[in-house]
């Protein structure tokens, strides 16, 4: 069974659902059969039930007016299904949710708490939506599909220190999906929590990357279809570089630093189930789908390029931990990575000299009194604030020393301070911080050195 999984703004309009994915469903359908489909919200859904969800633990507010435009939204959609009795159920469902809803707001104004479960709860609302009346459209289109709702999939008692959680959690939709068998289109939910800190906190937005992913595993799907808004992965963010072009494959490699490192397109926990499983990952366009996306695969790929892309990530701190005791002293390193671990702190880059470490975390991070506490019984702490990482990406980089050099040369132009270098992985990402005002002309400049009259 394939898996095409469908984002926000695919599911986000009568006209995208009805002109765009249904067709795609349709041909894929004829092709090899009913794919497994799993979808987000309709784009702005999970943003509006964040959004009310805290008026009413903040400010004790129900904002009606918002949960009536969460109703209109989907009732645009559901007045479009050609038959009336998958039209009731879509509403009788949506009606009932909606009401479920208004009482947990109602709730959480009084207690004035949200638990990490009540949380859950209410973003697990917005693929609850567009899957139930998606399922509803494909039916009343005479295409047999199921509503798989995955928001009860992971048991209370599934700790998330355990080493193979995020298996057993595909082992689980395995489970689930074996009992929709083959015969019909499953339409999945995009949310599959709660696990067990919360969504966001576990896995982050734009989770459903990540239950296409887990899905097409548990499935061994022979590909994982990313259907999105853009043509595929590129070679710099368009909004920075209106003149970047698309990358027609990547390796997982590639994709996988891409993702961690500013690259929008995929979630970047999506890699892993799909490397594990050796499954290609597709990303497509619905407004475009006779276009041929990107195809993000095992092999590395040998390409033209100086390189594949240039991502830049921001909001970053650095800090530096330095102490005499670690000159020539062993050990110092997995003191460390104790501390990091006990607080659940994740490091993007590392550096470390005979006397120090820098590393760098988000910025939303650095304000953990208790992990800087920690960290400073090891030695004198310093943090560097509102910084930026620009990651060039490509397998190319190991085998050319010029690139870096290049790199640096191009920064040096045009006035670029780099701070913490790192080129890890293979020589496969060279990342460099930068002041976060800068980062924007930092993955300019780069682009402009090295694409300069490339076309795809
Ligand atoms: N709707 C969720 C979000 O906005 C999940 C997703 O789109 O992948 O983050
Ligand atoms: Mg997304």
């Amino acid at each position: 069974m394939e898996v095409l999984k469908f984002g926000g703004t695919s599911m986000g309009s009568p006209d995208s659902i009805f002109g765009s994915v249904l067709p795609i469903i349709r041909a894929t359908a004829k092709r090899s059969g009913p794919p497994a489909v799993v979808v987000s919200a309709m784009t702005g859904i999970t943003s509006s039930l964040l959004t009310l969800a805290h008026a009413a633990v903040e400010e004790s507010f129900v904002d009606q007016k918002l949960l009536r435009s969460i109703a209109t939204r989907h009732d645009a959609v559901i007045s479009q299904i050609p038959r009336a009795a998958f039209a009731d159920e879509a509403r009788e469902y949506l009606d009932g949710e909606l009401g479920n809803l208004r009482n947990l707001l109602k709730a959480l104004t009084v207690i004035r708490e949200l638990s990490p479960r009540s949380h859950d709860a209410i973003i697990a609302l917005g693929e609850k939506f567009s899957a139930k009346v998606f399922a509803c459209v494909l039916q009343a289109h005479d295409i047999s599909a199921q509503f798989v709702d995955l928001e009860k999939l992971i048991p209370q008692s599934l700790r998330y220190t355990s080493d193979n959680y995020w298996d057993e959690v595909e082992r689980l939709i395995a489970e689930r999906l074996a009992a929709v068998g083959s015969k019909s289109v499953p339409v999945i939910t995009g949310f599959f929590g709660p696990t067990q800190n919360g969504i966001l906190a576990d896995v982050g937005r734009g989770y459903s990357d990540y239950c296409a992913s887990l899905t097409g595993a548990a499935l061994r799907s022979p590909e994982i279809q990313i259907w999105t808004d853009v043509d595929g992965v590129l070679s710099a963010n368009p909004k920075v570089v209106p003149e970047a072009f698309i990358l027609r494959s990547l390796s997982f490699d590639e994709m996988a630093e891409l993702a961690q490192f500013g690259a929008k397109v995929l979630h970047p926990f999506s890699v892993r189930p799909a490397v594990l499983k050796k499954i290609p990952i597709r990303i497509l366009n619905t407004f475009n789908p006779e276009d041929q996306g990107t195809e993000i695969s095992p092999e590395t790929t040998s390409s033209t390029l100086p390189f594949k892309s240039v991502a830049s990530k921001k909001g970053i701190s650095v800090i530096t931990l330095s102490t005499p005791r670690m000159l020539l002293a062993h050990g110092f390193i997995a003191r460390f990575g104790e501390v990091l671990s006990r607080h659940q702190i994740s490091v993007d880059l590392i550096a470390t000299s005979e006397v120090s470490v820098s590393f760098s975390i988000d910025q939303s991070l650095e304000n953990r009194e208790p992990f800087l506490e920690d960290l400073k019984s090891l030695g004198e702490v310093a943090v560097e604030k509102d910084l930026a990482i620009i990651s060039v990406v490509g397998s190319e980089l190991a085998h050319s020393g010029a690139i870096p050099r290049r790199v640096f040369a191009a920064f040096e132009d045009n006035g670029l301070e780099p701070g913490m270098i790192s080129f890890g992985n293979g020589r496969i990402n060279l990342s460099i911080t930068v002041h976060d005002a800068d980062a924007d002309r930092a993955v300019q400049v780069i682009h402009r050195e090295f694409f300069r009259g490339v076309q795809q």
